[in-house]
C-alpha cells in the first residue's frame, strides 16, 4: 500500500485554506490558511493536530509564494510534501460546467476545460487554476484532482436545470443553472440519510446551506433533483450580500432609470444586498442581537430572509413528493437556533416542526431537532468540505491506479 495522505487546497483569489488528511482514520494532521495574499500583511495560521497553532504575519506575494509557505510549515510537522505518505492532493474547483460530474485527475485538457469555464466562474476558478498549477509545480509526479462545487448538481433534470429562455441563445452562452456548494449538498445529504440509519438512495432530503452564501437543494435518493443558486451563486436564498432571487428586470431599471453600468450591478447585487443591504450587518448573531433589541431594521432582515427560505422549503417539498428529512447546514444553519425556528415554524401542515429544548441544545455532531415521531425529520448536520474533497479524491486515485 503506498500513500494514504491527501491535501487538501481551497484556493480563493487572496487566500489558501488547507488540510492534511490521513484517510487511513480519517485524522486531520494539519489544517490552515493563508489569507491577504498580495497585499504586505498577509496572515498564515497552521494548526498541526493536537493543537499549539503558530500563526506569522508578513507579505505573501501570490499564490505559489502561499504554497511554498504551506509545505514549509507541514515540514515543520514532520509532514512534508515530499513525503512518499501523500497519495494526492484534492483541489476545490468551484465551476465544472456540464462536462465535470465527477472528481478527476487534472491533465492538461481538464486545465483548459476549468480556463475556458471562467466566464461563468470569473473570481473563482482563475484562483483554482493558480491553486493547481502552483501544486503542480511541487509535486509534478503526484495525482491532483479537481472536486467541482457543481458536480452533484450535474443531475439535475433539465426542467430544473434550464431557464425559460430563448434555447439557442442560451445555449450559444452556456446559460443554464449548474448549482454550487455542491460538495457540501452531497455530504450533508448522506450524513443525513446515516443520522437517519437509513441508505442514502431510500431518503429524500431538503438540504439547507446557511453560510455567509447559501443554498438550498432537493436531493432524492442520494441525487440532486434542484438547487437553489443558478449560472452564478447569486440565484436563490437571501445571503450574507447576495439577493438571492430578484425580478431580472430590476437590472434593466437600474440601468435605465438608476443609470448604473453592468459592473456596479454586479457589485450591489453580489456585495451590497442580502442581510447586509438590508440591515447593515451580515453576520446572523449581531442580527439576532439587534432583533432582540428591537431594531427594526433587523427584524425586517430577518424576516425577509426567513420567508425565502420558506418558500424554498415548501417548493423542494413539492419537487420531492415526499421528504423524509431537512437538514440545516453551514454556519448559520448549525449555529443559529432561531433561524432554525423560525425557518419551519407553521410547517406543520408539511409534517415539520422543532423541539425547542432539542433546538437550543449546541453540539459539534449530527443531530435531530424534530420532536420523536415527527413525520419529517428536521437535523443540523455539521458540513465537512474538505473531508468529502479528501474522500473523493482518494477514492479517485486508488481506483484509477494512479497511487504513488
Ligand atoms: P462561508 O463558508 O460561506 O464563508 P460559513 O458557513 O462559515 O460561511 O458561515 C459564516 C456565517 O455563519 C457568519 O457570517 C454568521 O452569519 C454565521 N454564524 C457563525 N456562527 C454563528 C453563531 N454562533 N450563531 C449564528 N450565526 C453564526
Amino acid at each position: 500500500m503506498n500513500g494514504t495522505r491527501v491535501l487538501v487546497l481551497n484556493s480563493g483569489s487572496s487566500s489558501v485554506k488547507y488540510q492534511l488528511i490521513d484517510m487511513h482514520g480519517g485524522d486531520r494532521l494539519a489544517v490552515g490558511l493563508v489569507e491577504r495574499i498580495g497585499e504586505e500583511t498577509s496572515r498564515l495560521k497552521h494548526t498541526p493536530a493536537g493543537g499549539g497553532s503558530r500563526e506569522w504575519s508578513g507579505p505573501v506575494a501570490d499564490h505559489d509564494a502561499a504554497l511554498k509557505a504551506v509545505a514549509a510549515e507541514l515540514a515543520g510537522d514532520g509532514l512534508g510534501l515530499d513525503s512518499p505518505e501523500l497519495a494526492a492532493i484534492g483541489h476545490r474547483v468551484v465551476h465544472g460546467g456540464r462536462r465535470f460530474t465527477e472528481p478527476t485527475v487534472v491533465d492538461d485538457a481538464v486545465l483548459a476545460e476549468i480556463e475556458r469555464l471562467i466566464p461563468v466562474a470569473p473570481l473563482h476558478n482563475p484562483a483554482n487554476l493558480t491553486g493547481i498549477r502552483t501544486a503542480q509545480q511541487l509535486r509534478p509526479d503526484l495525482p491532483q484532482v479537481a472536486v467541482f462545487d457543481t458536480a452533484f448538481h450535474t443531475t439535475m433534470p433539465e426542467s430544473a436545470a434550464r431557464y425559460a429562455i430563448d434555447v439557442e441563445t442560451a445555449d450559444a452562452h452556456r446559460v443554464r443553472r449548474y448549482g454550487f456548494h455542491g460538495t457540501s449538498h452531497a455530504y450533508v445529504s448522506r450524513e443525513t440519510a446515516r443520522l437517519l440509519g437509513r441508505a442514502p438512495e431510500d431518503v429524500n432530503v431538503i438540504v439547507l446551506h446557511l453560510g455567509n452564501g447559501a443554498s438550498a437543494s432537493a436531493v432524492r435518493g442520494g441525487r440532486c433533483v434542484d438547487t437553489s443558486m443558478g449560472l452564478t451563486p447569486l440565484e436563490g436564498l437571501v445571503m450574507g450580500t447576495r439577493s438571492g432571487d430578484m425580478d431580472p428586470a430590476v437590472i434593466f431599471h437600474l440601468m435605465r432609470v438608476g443609470e448604473m453600468s453592468a459592473d456596479e450591478i454586479d457589485t450591489l447585487l453580489n456585495k451590497r444586498s442580502g442581510l447586509i443591504g438590508l440591515c447593515g450587518d451580515n453576520d446572523m448573531r449581531e442580527i439576532r442581537r439587534r432583533v432582540d433589541a428591537g431594531d427594526e431594521r433587523a427584524r425586517l432582515a430577518f424576516d425577509i430572509y426567513i420567508h425565502r427560505l420558506k418558500k424554498y422549503i415548501g417548493a423542494y417539498s413539492a419537487v420531492l413528493g415526499r421528504v423524509d428529512a431537512v437538514a440545516f447546514t453551514a454556519g448559520v444553519g448549525e449555529n443559529s437556533a432561531p433561524v432554525r425556528e423560525a425557518a419551519v415554524a407553521g410547517l406543520e401542515g408539511f409534517g415539520l416542526a422543532v423541539d425547542g429544548e432539542l433546538n437550543a441544545v449546541r453540539g459539534d455532531g449530527a443531530r435531530l431537532i424534530s420532536p420523536a415521531h415527527a413525520r419529517v425529520a428536521v437535523a443540523v448536520v455539521p458540513t465537512d468540505e474538505e473531508m468529502e474533497i479528501a474522500t473523493q479524491t482518494y477514492a479517485l486515485v486508488n481506483d484509477s491506479g494512479n497511487l504513488t
